[in-house]
């Protein structure tokens, strides 16, 4: 067999293809984050693990390399130049990103510092988001786009915001929403900025196509639209409205979508500039997709297209739209919130202990009282060859199912049933290997392999850490960060430290399909070994929730300095079991003053000694003060 190179297994993991130049394999076999892109300095992710190991900085952690985000920025302002030449677009970029996504704050204050030199501006969808970003958009220029419900709090807040020289624009998402920013408009005598967001009919398609055509949640019908045009024009404020947004939708896989939504929305804007409102700004939302399996299709997954493709058809679509209705370029903004943060950041956890099938071998007979289960496997086993392996794995069914029945009526013992058990794991192994060298398998054979696959367990909980993973069956890339110019030998699911059958990853990427079970090396006792998770950087952190109170993990955000050397910027101490408790109204004080009182209740019955009680008592409420998740590293 050839030797295993690190080259291998950036194929196998498909680095190169989800990776967008930010990761890599080093030398060493070890995986590199790349925050500046090639060449600019890499972070080993192996040695940093063990760096913080040293400080006493435990897995499960999150990695934040915020300059990604600003690396993001920067191309989407670059391909939107680009496409405005080759279009002759006359029209400004205006790039917003929408702080749902990712509010943490080195992230945010990294971006909202860089998006400066071009003015790039926020998105906020509520009334606490809205103070966050007013806030911090410390720029005249720089939009603040309102989207989400609005009442009277909400529209008073941005337009004390514009008081203060911010520069927020009120998205009207439902007709009722104007007679409020008037009437708070006339009492504080701050003219508003206006705009409107479209329900557009051109469904989007995939996850999240909900956001568009009659039914979706937010938007102005046609009829609405016109509505809105005549009270503002009543009221002689139509000189507001300046904006039209429209958003169909996160994760878009089709690019033909996104240029049916762009073609539509142009044609609501040319319409609202013939209606007499000065308008200047088209806002095409967010939705450009990230593709986490590299397959460049229209999986949900994945996406059909690249961010120059996109910027491209989009600005296409505008300026055709424009030219046929004699209507100046508005600027674009976007507000593309996946993209722009995915992937700054990667989980990083430990993998505590496999559940492996017993390796190859044939099954030992048993010099007395054999059971005719353990002795029909053996013969399974004898049997396996080119022509006979699928009548092989049917004795052997038939064998353990037996066996398990004669287990049940009390005719075969604990041990007997064991030995079955391991005869017909490798009767499986030997099976799937002659099956391997067949050209054509029948389907009959198919859940063989999941009988072959391990379980690795990590020290890490889907819930908090990766919760679309669970709730949306978004796929994520899954690799070690170490022994990658090794082979991997096991094939293996990954099974999280929560009580939940649920709380498990047991479908990865590839660029055909969907693997079921992620090629893993052998767990070596004594020695770490640490799985990633990169592309975890949007939606996961605040979506993510405290099942069986796992809470949020350490964070650390890191950078690449002047010498291009690794640097860690920040370490976020997160998780501690008093903080998780906290968040379901309890109180670490108070139940550590109940075990108080039950230790005491144990010294005064005699059951326990002074000395042993104050150690028990001790112990316990130490736990307070300790992380959620289990502790240091295997064992
Ligand atoms: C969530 C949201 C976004 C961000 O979408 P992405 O797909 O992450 O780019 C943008 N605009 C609005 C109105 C949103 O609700």
């Amino acid at each position: 067999m050839r030797s295993w190179t690190r080259q291998d297994s950036a194929e196998l993991y498909g680095i190169e293809h989800w990776g967008a130049r930010l990761f890599s394999v080093s030398a060493g076999g070890t995986l590199e984050m790349l925050p500046l892109g090639p060449g600019q300095g890499a972070i080993d992710l192996r040695e940093l693990v063990d760096d913080l190991r040293g400080q006493g900085i435990q897995l499960p952690l999150l990695v934040r390399a915020s300059d990604v985000a600003r690396r993001r920025m920067e191309l989407l302002d670059r391909t939107f130049q680009i496409a405005f030449k080759e279009h002759g677009y006359r029209g400004r970029y205006r790039g917003v990103y929408p702080i749902k996504v990712n509010h943490q704050r080195g992230l945010l204050e990294n971006l909202v510092a860089f998006g400066g030199r071009n003015h790039f501006g926020l998105e906020a969808g509520s009334r606490a988001e809205l103070l966050l970003a007013l806030a911090v958009l410390d720029d005249p220029e720089a939009l603040l786009i309102c989207n989400g419900y609005k009442d009277r709090a909400f529209v008073e807040t941005a337009l004390r915001g514009a008081q203060l020289g911010r520069n927020p624009v009120l998205v009207i998402e439902k007709a009722t929403e104007l007679e409020t920013i008037l009437e708070v408009a006339d009492r504080l005598g701050q003219e508003p900025t206006l705009g409107v967001r479209v329900r557009l009919t051109n469904p989007g398609r995939g996850r999240w196509g909900a956001s568009s055509g009659d039914r979706a949640k937010f938007g102005l019908s046609a009829q609405a639209i016109v509505d809105v045009v005549e009270r503002l024009r009543a009221a002689g404020r139509l000189h507001c409205l300046r904006l039209l947004h429209f958003h169909i939708g996160s994760q878009v896989t089709s690019i033909r979508t996104v240029r049916r939504a762009v073609r539509e929305a142009s044609r609501y804007y040319t319409e609202l500039v013939r209606l007499g409102a000065p308008m200047g700004t088209l806002d095409i939302g967010g939705g450009l997709a990230i593709d986490y399996d590299g397959s460049r299709t229209d999986f949900e997954s994945s996406r059909n297209y690249s961010v120059r493709e996109y910027a491209s058809d989009v600005v296409a679509e505008v300026a055709a739209a424009c030219e046929t209705a004699g209507v100046a370029h508005p600027d674009l903004v976007t507000e593309s919130g996946r993209a722009t943060v995915a992937h700054c950041s990667v989980l990083l956890f430990e993998v505590i202990g496999a559940e492996t099938v017993p390796s190859e071998g044939a099954p030992e007979p048993e010099s007395e009282g054999e059971s005719q289960e353990l002795a029909a496997l053996r013969a399974a086993w004898e049997l396996v060859d080119a022509r006979s392996f699928q009548e092989a794995w049917h004795d052997a069914n038939d064998a353990r199912a037996s066996a398990e029945q004669a287990f049940q009526v009390g005719l075969l013992d604990l041990e007997a049933l064991a030995r079955v058990q391991r005869a017909y794991w490798q009767v499986c192994r030997r099976v799937a290997r002659e099956a391997r060298t067949q050209r054509y398998v029948p389907d009959d054979l198919d859940r063989l392999d999941d009988i072959l696959t391990d379980t690795y367990y990590g020290n890490f909980s889907l819930f908090q850490s990766l919760p679309d993973s669970w709730a949306v069956d978004q796929l994520f890339p899954v690799l070690p960060i170490q022994r990658l110019n090794e082979r991997p030998n096991r094939h293996a699911v990954i099974a999280d430290v929560t009580c939940d059958s649920d709380g498990k990853i047991s479908r990865f990427v590839s660029l055909r399909d969907i693997k079921r079970r992620l090629e893993l090396h052998e767990l070596r006792p004594g020695e770490s070994y640490v799985l990633a998770v990169p592309l975890v950087g949007a939606y996961q952190e605040i979506l993510g929730g405290l099942h069986n109170l796992f809470g949020p993990t350490n964070a650390v955000h890191v950078s690449i300095d002047e010498a291009g050397q690794p640097r860690v910027d920040r370490v976020i101490h997160e998780g501690k079991v008093r903080d998780s408790v906290a968040r379901v109204q309890h109180s670490a004080d108070e139940l550590a003053e109940r075990l108080r009182v039950a230790t005491q209740r144990a010294v005064d019955g005699g059951v326990l000694d002074p000395e042993a009680a104050e150690a028990a008592f001790g112990w316990l409420v130490s736990g307070f003060e300790a992380s959620t998740y289990l502790d240091g590293a295997r064992r």
